[in-house]
């Protein structure tokens, strides 16, 4: 499969806003609070934003926040569409269910790239056998843990001594003694910091 291969702060300036996309470093140094506006020649240039042109960068920035591909991410707008909740919320709640995406939240990784690396290369259990799919749609009561052979990584290491001091997402449970988080329940919108309008993205697809 294709894979984005350029600097991934080109991402965050291209939308505007920091998609946090490099794990700690984000939060230290990151060169979008130096220069933020898009990359490129014209990048400085204010140039109106459209109201198409504002759905489109919407939906690219959620894309881009969990590193999900177009068609994919199609599949997840049409199962939305499908279910009986609002469409935005459901959006919202099936790519917040994935599982690289929940192996970051737990804090297990140091991003969400770094999550779906250890998916694929088969570090990741779910309620005790493995998956090495990062888009595994977890259910609630899951179980995730680590690997034995990955706990020692020292990435690994980082990634819990900086989340054993924050507070893990509500709709999760973890034990960092034994590199084990339970996936509780499905995220409520308001839970769930994504500043990025929904209903752009909701609008864009039902054109
Ligand atoms: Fe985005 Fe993180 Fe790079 Fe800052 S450091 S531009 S938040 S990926």
């Amino acid at each position: 499969m294709a894979r984005y291969t350029n600097s991934v702060c080109r991402l965050c300036r291209r939308e505007g806003m920091k998609l946090f996309l490099k794990g700690d470093k984000c939060y230290t140094k990151c060169p979008f609070e130096k220069r933020p506006y898009a990359p490129g020649q014209h990048g400085r240039d204010r140039m109106k934003m459209t109201h198409y042109a504002r759905q489109l960068r919407s939906k690219q920035a959620m894309k881009r926040t969990y590193g999900i591909f177009e068609k994919q991410f199609r599949k997840y707008f049409d199962k939305a569409v499908k279910a009986k909740e609002v469409t935005g919320t459901m959006l919202i709640k099936i790519v917040e269910s994935r599982l690289d995406n929940t192996v970051y939240r737990l804090g297990f990784a140091l991003s969400r790239a770094h999550a779906r690396q250890m998916v694929n290369h088969g570090h990741i259990l779910v309620n005790g056998r493995k998956v090495d799919i990062p888009s595994y749609e977890l259910r609630a009561g899951d179980t995730i843990e680590l690997a034995e052979k990955v706990r020692s990584n020292s990435d690994v290491k980082q990634a819990i001594e900086v989340s054993s001091s924050k507070n893990v997402a509500p709709w999760l449970e973890v034990d960092y003694d034994l590199f084990k988080g339970t996936f509780v329940r499905m995220p409520e919108r308001e839970e769930v910091d994504l500043p990025i309008d929904v209903q752009d993205i909701v609008e864009l697809y039902s054109k």
